[in-house]
């Protein structure tokens, strides 16, 4: 397919019907301002705050649909991503689609797992063995990476159940806990895609408006992720202490420290970006913080 001759001065985004990646990918839409009318067969959602339209589609079709120019952007794992890159490449179609922003969420990992009761002892031991997978091109390639011939059995679902049904011997499939695998017994062994969530896109600019609302998308975009993971830290302390408390602070904007009305004390605050540990804290108060607090932030204007 070509991409439309249409000249287009709204731009459409790709985001998974339903499944793990389409309620967090409307969610983060929806927090960069976003509103839409969704149509009656619910596969489309014409944008009303900002001319963005979302097409809600398969995960597996949303690179195909950037690649072709139907779609301009796409919330999908990179999984997916690379795969339909390899196998675009593998026909000589090749099309570059890159990562436009990583989100940091639906992560995963492509793991090749083996019987639990067996050992591993290193990729050489695939070699002529029946590996199950729905990745058969991630596979190949890591597969020629390590110097080993094995044989991909491409399957669409249920791969993990393959090696009980006899129709392979190990399994190259998505992991985020493992459960499903000791379900099955099979253990994880090796590691040949780490994923998330990105925003995939073409490798070149947009044509017509479309780059400047997709800027002004990504830029909403950073800043409501950038807010998301955003904390405010704040705890008291000795005025003795502040020195020692000063050195354990975790990444962020530099504190403001406050003077306590009658006490020898101060109160600290400081923005952290990202998650604050129990143990960051428990160090802190190993060291003469008290009252320590870590709030979500909820709005932000510097
Ligand atoms: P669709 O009907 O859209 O084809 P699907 O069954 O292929 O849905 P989901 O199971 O919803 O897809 O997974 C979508 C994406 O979520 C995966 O491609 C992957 O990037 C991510 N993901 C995160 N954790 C896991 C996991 N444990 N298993 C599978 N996918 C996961
Ligand atoms: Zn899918």
């Amino acid at each position: 397919m070509t991409p439309p001759a249409q000249p287009r001065e709204r731009l459409r985004v790709a985001i998974q019907k339903s499944g793990r990646l389409g309620d967090p990918a409307r969610e983060l839409l929806a927090s960069c301002g976003l509103t839409w009318r969704e149509s009656r067969d619910r596969l489309f959602c014409y944008g009303e705050s900002l001319p963005v339209d979302l097409l809600l589609v398969r995960d597996d079709d949303i690179p195909g649909l950037i690649a072709d120019g139907v779609c301009d952007l796409g919330i999908v794992g990179r999984n997916v991503l690379v795969e339909h890159g390899l196998a675009r490449e593998a026909q000589g179609r090749g099309v570059e689609l890159t990562e436009w922003r990583q989100l940091g969420w639906g992560t995963c990992r492509l793991d090749i797992a083996i019987d639990e009761e067996q050992e591993w002892t290193g990729p050489e031991q695939l070699a002529g063995l029946r590996i199950a997978t729905s990745y058969p091109h991630t596979l190949g390639r890591w597969l020629a990476e390590q110097g080993v011939q094995a044989e991909p059995i491409v399957l669409n679902g249920s791969v993990e159940i393959a090696p009980r049904l006899g129709q392979a011997d190990v399994v190259c499939d998505l992991v985020s806990t493992g459960g499903t695998l000791r379900a099955n017994q099979l253990t994880p062994v090796t590691t040949i895609l780490h994923s998330e969530a990105v925003i995939a896109g073409p490798g070149r600019t947009l044509d017509d408006g479309r780059q400047e609302i997709a800027d002004l998308l990504l830029r909403r975009l950073d800043g409501a992720v950038q807010l998301k993971e955003s904390r405010l830290l704040m705890l008291r302390t000795a005025r003795s202490g502040l020195d020692t408390v000063l050195g354990l602070l975790p990444e962020g904007h530099e504190p403001t420290v406050m003077a306590v009305e009658g006490r020898d004390e101060v109160a600290l605050q400081m923005l952290v970006h990202g998650p604050v540990s129990w143990a960051r804290l428990e160090d802190l108060k190993r060291c003469g913080a008290h009252n320590l607090m870590v709030l979500p932030v909820e709005g932000m204007l510097a």
